[in-house]
């Protein structure tokens, strides 16, 4: 009897599936037609929201899908069973000088489910998203076919299963080509910005001569503090100053859910301040292992629980380049609003186009927040910064969404008609029904 949670990461909304099948062989799935409910994958549970969940559905549970199948280690080439995780490809291909192409900011995700978002990471600028990268996989669908997808073979189903939220079937290997790199460590700049204006300088001259770029803001200061953060920038390190080797990976667990008080507004002020000023000096250099630069929240297991029981949500919207007003705009409405955010990252997106026809990555300005869950209030702020998002011609970020309207979701999206002929007829989750709904039916 497994002793998984099924639920999302940001523990908001709770739902509770009718069952969960266990995948563990990609030559014997289980029938996908076997329940009367509709099915989803469930993967690592990374999405914030109600994208991998099936409310009274039944989950596809991949994580015992968890093997390599081949490993080309002169081309780069990894084959791998879509329960696998990024921490477990890492693990395998870095100390022989490879490096996935695109990670997000968690490495205990599924390939499975970095597909079926198109993850991006910080190199958005250089790389695009990771399945850009991901030559072909296999997908099962609900009638027992099994199909070979690439840009080639079976290309629509490609380029909707890419960002496709799970619903065109089950993906059950795939192929990614990987990047060359000198070492494990990457050289880091970090340095300190007092505004929005100074950011995109910064991010300007950085995405032109840095592969990995992101900023981080400290969304509690307002008037002419507004917008003030931490640029950091890296690169794959070729040689290693003495003692920087060191992996710095402590395995802390958050054991129990928070009380609300310790999110409260002022401990989160002070926090977000004291971030900002540690850093005294303008600019900071250092060369560090790629664990802490690209996933400083996995040093901490079950973050989440910081939340406390209510949970809490994540807003991630991209907006047009020309439209730095509706950043601006964002985080005014957030100061004003006192909500906490423990977390707000800044970064520019490129112009590769993504191959997935829901993908959510487009040329602009991306903007992270994170809000602990406190009833209508937060759901209303919520909704204003869509209502931004949409005045911008932008779109929030369905990986990381648990209560867009459906009218949203459809402007961010305007393909998703075009999507919805592509899903499996047995196929459907929380997040589908919930931005689409019955209008899906007729389409599927
Ligand atoms: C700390 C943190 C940082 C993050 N940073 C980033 C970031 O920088 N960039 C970014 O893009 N995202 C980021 N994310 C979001 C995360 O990368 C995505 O939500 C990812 O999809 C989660 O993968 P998972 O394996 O946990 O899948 P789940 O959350 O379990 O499922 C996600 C989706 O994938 C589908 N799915 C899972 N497995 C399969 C399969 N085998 N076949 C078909 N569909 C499948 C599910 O049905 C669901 O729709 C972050 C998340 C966290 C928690």
């Amino acid at each position: 009897m497994s002793t998984r949670r099924y639920e999302s990461w940001g523990r908001y909304p709770r739902a509770r599936p009718a069952a969960v099948a266990r995948v563990v062989w990609r030559s014997e799935p289980p029938p996908l037609d076997a329940w009367p409910q509709p099915v989803l994958p469930f993967g690592q549970g990374r999405s914030y929201g109600d994208s991998c969940l099936n409310e009274q559905g039944v989950l596809l549970d991949t994580s015992l899908l968890d093997r390599f199948i081949s490993f080309d280690e002169t081309a780069g080439i990894l084959r791998c069973e879509a329960g696998v995780t990024l921490a477990a490809i890492l693990e395998l291909v870095v100390p022989r000088a490879w490096f996935l192409p695109v990670t997000p900011g968690t490495k205990f995700v599924s390939v499975g489910g970095a597909i079926a978002h198109d993850v991006h990471g910080k190199n958005h600028h250089r790389a695009g998203t990771l399945s850009r990268y991901v030559q072909q996989f296999e997908l099962l669908r609900s009638d027992g076919t099994r199909l070979v997808c690439s840009p080639t073979l079976n290309a629509d189903l490609y380029r909707a299963t890419i960002g496709g939220l799970g619903l065109t079937g089950l993906i059950l290997w795939a192929e990614i080509r990987l990047r060359p790199i000198p070492g494990p460590l990457i050289a880091v700049e970090r340095i300190r910005f007092g505004g929005l204006d100074e950011f995109f300088e910064l991010a300007d001259a950085s995405d032109r001569e840095w592969e990995y770029t992101v900023a981080w803001v400290d969304c509690l200061a307002a008037g002419n503090k507004l917008g003030r953060g931490i640029f950091i920038r890296g690169d794959h390190a070729v040689h290693a100053p003495a003692g920087s080797t060191a992996r710095h990976m402590p395995r802390l667990r958050v054991p129990f859910d928070l009380p609300r008080a310790a999110l409260s507004r002022w401990p989160m002020r002070a926090f977000n301040a004291a971030y900002y000023r540690a850093q005294w000096r303008r600019s900071v250099r250092k060369t560090v292992h790629y664990d802490p630069f690209f996933f400083p929240l996995d040093a901490v297991l079950d973050w989440n629980r910081i939340y406390g029981r209510d949970g809490f949500l994540q807003h991630q919207c991209v907006v047009p380049r020309d439209r730095e007003d509706a950043i601006n705009e964002i985080l005014r409405a957030t100061a004003r609003f006192g909500h906490a955010s423990f977390l707000a990252v800044l970064k520019l997106f490129g112009d590769a186009s993504s191959p997935g026809m829901l993908s959510f990555p487009r040329p602009g300005i991306t903007l992270t927040l994170d809000f602990p869950f406190r009833g209508p209030r937060t759901l209303e702020l919520l909704e204003r910064l869509d209502a931004i998002v949409r005045q911008a011609g932008g779109a929030v970020y369905p990986a990381k969404d648990a209560r867009m309207s459906r009218e949203s979701f459809q402007q961010f999206f305007p393909n998703w008609q075009d999507f919805a002929r592509y899903i499996d007829p047995r196929f459907s989750s929380s997040f589908w029904r919930r931005v689409v709904g019955g209008e899906a039916q007729g389409a599927a």
